[in-house]
């Protein structure tokens, strides 16, 4: 009591703050209910968190959306350098030229064939041309994984018809030099 007194606070003052609160109902009920609603709002930040686990199934299918994206981009590049650079859409039944080694349909080439016989990307002069087998099994895989790339079929008869070649390998004919007089 008499160190209270030292200290300057008066006991009988701070029961009657007490009794104060106690009866006043405004200030013990704003106390608890302010801290009330600050708990209320810290559980719904905690929800809106948990809440947002689930939404991460959102930003999991996001990246699924993502995953998926860069797959397509993925395929597309592989369409793009399966491409022939004649008809300029997937090759079929390709053929690799050499010495460049640029490949091309069968039917593109051998219509180009018929006219000349030099690479059609890079106009080198073509020695021979020979079946791409393992150009042709990856496209293969890839139109698997992406039906949607496949041409037409009545598109792939015609060049089948086109197509001169009819062994795995075509040595193209050098061109006779001219006898001299
Ligand atoms: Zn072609
Ligand atoms: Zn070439």
């Amino acid at each position: 009591m008499r160190s209270d007194q030292v200290n300057g606070v008066d006991p009988s003052d701070e029961i009657s703050f007490v009794l104060e609160l106690l009866q006043s109902p405004a200030v013990p009920d704003s106390v608890p209910c302010s801290s009330a609603s600050s708990r209320v709002q810290k559980m719904l930040d905690q929800l809106s968190c948990e809440d947002s686990l689930p939404s991460l199934n959102p930003s999991s299918t996001s990246d699924k959306r993502q995953k998926r994206e860069v797959e397509e981009d993925c395929f597309k590049k592989m369409a793009e350098q399966y491409e022939c650079g004649i008809c300029y859409e997937i090759m079929h039944d390709p053929v690799q030229v050499t010495p460049c080694l640029h490949a091309f349909c069968a039917g593109c080439l051998s219509s180009w064939f018929n006219k000349q016989k030099d690479c059609p990307s890079c106009r080198k002069e073509v020695s021979t041309a020979a079946k791409g087998f393992q150009i042709k099994s990856a496209i293969e895989m890839l139109l698997t994984a992406k039906p949607e790339f496949k041409r037409d079929p009545s598109e792939l008869a015609k060049l089948d018809d086109q197509s001169m070649f009819t062994r795995d390998v075509y040595v193209v004919e050098k061109p006779v030099a001219e006898p001299l007089p």
